[in-house]
């Protein structure tokens, strides 16, 4: 009998202590109106509750476990790490490491800084485009997340999405007002745009594959719109690949669509489960950045030793072993076509996007490109067919608004599992449409 009762007195007394319980909302299920399952531990592809509960998980950390949780290289070169200290605030020779593996990836990170979070990446990265551009208007897309600093939180996607809050109380309305937001994948809104204003644009943010509204993947010419236009216009053109990097492929989704930009974010398995992120691009623009230039950043526990080490291993093992990304990508095929059929042998209309091995499973029966494309879903259904599949050992992203993810640890069996639970719920949910 599955049960979350331990889980569900430990968030009890959790939210006595931390806002709703957590320290990052979505992680509080409010969105499917549940308790969240405490984790214990996690191995492989399979996570743990305190309740005994083992789960397929699909949500990796939102992301960063490509190579499975524990991965046995990582931790071991953890435990030697800490042997050595856990953090100097002095130079390192791993962070040079880390660099070069990130460029023999994605050769445009000429030079790169490395930060603590996503949010502190694309935050230092606008810094950057506005102190070169010496403009103060960035353009965002809705539904797009580029973490929580004040001028990105509009129209932010996902956790905001999902509790339906379109800014954040404490963003002054002074900071907002250089944020311009338009619909995703309108490359036509983007042409407008520049048209009239496009010389007093510092940068334009995007997620080049979306993942924060669900997975949305750019539509043709838009990329290469945003390319074409910024350069146009000398705005800086900032992709924000922390969650799509290392995921949309080896390269990124620049490698994928063949798109140069300024400016890249990383964040999630660069620092293979470590919190550590980076911001780079362009030599020209990154010699600005403090010290060698006056655009000021800083952190105490940036290029920290300890998160060096577990992005260093993760890094060289994806590099070791450039067929993970394939098998993990085939994975990801099969299990998504595996989805749309199952979903369609009951009639409950779906569409499964993906790229790379990143995916979502969307209620609807309409190809989704942007954040009110994914606002039109059938939310009761996601929520059931969720409950459903998390009660039965798969651990999904707890929004439809959200992406999910594959490891190298998604064995066959572990996928044909996932697709006879799938099967399970589409039943259930096509029970309901007939009574
Ligand atoms: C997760 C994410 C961020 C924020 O990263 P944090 O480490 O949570 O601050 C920024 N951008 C994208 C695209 C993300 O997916």
């Amino acid at each position: 009998m599955y049960t979350l009762e331990k889980s569900k007195q430990a968030f009890q007394e959790a939210k006595v202590y931390m806002p709703g319980g957590v320290n990052s909302p979505v992680r509080s299920y409010r969105s499917v109106g549940s308790e969240p399952p405490f984790i214990s531990s996690a191995s492989g592809d399979r996570i743990y509750d305190i309740d005994g509960n083992e789960y397929i998980d699909y949500v990796l950390s939102w992301g960063p476990m490509i190579l499975g949780h524990a991965k046995s290289e990582v931790v071991a070169a953890l435990q030697e790490a800490v042997l050595r200290g856990t953090s100097y605030g002095a130079p390192t020779l791993l962070e040079t490491e880390v660099a070069k593996k990130i460029q023999a990836f994605m050769p445009h990170m000429e030079m790169v800084r490395m930060v603590n979070s996503g949010t502190e990446a694309t935050m230092s990265a606008l810094r950057v485009a506005r102190g070169v551009t010496g403009r103060d208007k960035i353009v965002k897309f809705i539904g797009c997340y580029h973490g929580h600093s004040d001028c990105l939180l509009v129209k932010a996607g996902s956790g905001l999405a999902t509790f339906g809050v379109p800014d954040s109380p404490g963003v002054p309305a002074s900071v907002a007002a250089d944020t311009i937001t338009l619909p995703y994948n309108d490359i036509e809104a983007v042409r407008e745009l520049f048209a009239a204003q496009g010389d007093t644009i510092a940068a334009v943010i995007v997620e080049p594959v979306a993942g924060n509204m669900g997975c949305v993947p750019p539509v043709e010419g838009f990329l290469e719109t945003l390319r074409a236009v910024t350069s146009e216009h000398k705005s800086i053109l900032i992709f924000d690949e922390v969650m799509c990097g290392f995921r949309a492929s080896a390269g990124g989704a620049q490698k994928k669509y063949g798109i140069v930009p300024d400016l890249t974010c990383l964040g999630k398995i660069v620092g293979g489960g470590l919190p550590m992120a980076v911001f780079g691009g362009r030599r020209d623009l990154m010699s600005q950045v403090a010290p060698q230039g006056p655009i000021y950043q800083a952190g105490t526990l940036s290029g920290n030793p300890v998160a060096m080490t577990a992005g260093l291993a993760t890094l060289t093992l994806l590099q070791q072993d450039p067929t993970v990304f394939k098998r993990v990508e085939a994975a990801t095929v099969k299990l998504c076509e595996g989805l749309v059929e199952r979903a369609k042998k009951h009639n409950i209309p779906v569409q499964v996007q993906y790229v790379g091995s990143m995916f979502t499973l969307f209620f609807t029966d309409k190809p989704v490109r942007n954040f009110e494309d994914a606002s039109a879903c059938n939310m009761e259904q996601f929520k059931k067919f969720f409950h459903y599949n998390l009660s039965h050992g798969i651990y999904y992203a707890p929004s439809q608004y959200e992406s999910n993810f594959l490891s190298m640890c998604h064995i066959p069996q572990d996928i044909e599992k996932t697709l006879e639970v799938a099967d399970e719920a589409f039943a259930e949910l096509a029970k309901d449409l007939k009574a």
